[in-house]
């Protein structure tokens, strides 16, 4: 998607550890005429699938699928993330190593709102390492639920998330792919 990587190349911030920055567009500031079109990209990929409901994890995945909820016309529920052990309730719950963080987190979400008749498309900004897209499909799996694929903004096509993910049959829409990045180099795009 042109206009998104035209915004990360003008935007993001290259930082240590492989992270980039995007906070002024996408993580923290949050440009919704961007997430429009994000959105609507979203909706032309996955035009020929039926879908439910969008699952994301918060917080910044929340923004995001609310926009991309609105030309599906589904709900969406957003995993919590719960450092405590102790997790009451109907839940589904599954494990996450965030990326950013380097913490491990239980991550829910209530059994009333995962059904075996859903149809998930999953939404997150960032594809890294992958821990994130595989709890929430974990999740899905718990439920007995269609998983129909995830809607990707950013893509770290130099970490494993994304061959982990498609080498298990999962359809992984990417909607900008980073080769690499550093401070010097700039930032590679896949075609
Ligand atoms: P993964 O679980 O795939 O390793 O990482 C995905 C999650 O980590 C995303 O939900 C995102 O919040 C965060 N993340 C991973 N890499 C980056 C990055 O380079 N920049 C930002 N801003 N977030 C990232």
């Amino acid at each position: 998607m042109q206009l998104l990587k035209d915004r990360i190349v003008k935007d993001g911030k290259v930082r240590s550890g492989n992270v980039l920055k995007v906070d002024s567009f996408l993580n923290h500031q949050l440009d919704i005429t961007l997430f429009g079109e994000i959105g609507k990209e979203f909706k032309r990929r996955f035009a020929d699938q039926t879908v439910t409901k969008i699952l994301t994890i918060e917080a910044s995945g929340i923004g995001i699928a609310c926009i991309a909820a609105q030309y599906f016309n589904v709900p969406v529920v957003f995993a919590k993330k719960n450092q405590t052990k102790n997790i009451a309730g109907d839940v589904y719950t599954s494990q996450v190593e965030s990326y950013t963080h380097g913490r491990i987190y239980d991550i829910i979400v209530s059994k009333d709102f995962l059904k075996p008749e859903d149809k998930i498309l999953l939404i997150d900004d960032f594809l890294a390492n992958g821990a994130a897209l595989i709890g929430l499909i974990n999740l899905i799996k718990d439920a007995g639920a269609t998983l129909v694929g995830a809607g990707i903004v950013i893509e770290k096509g130099f970490q494993d998330g994304g061959k982990l993910v498609r080498d298990s049959g999962v359809r992984v829409e990417s909607l900008a792919i980073i080769d690499s990045m550093g401070t010097d180099t700039g930032i590679v795009f896949r075609d």
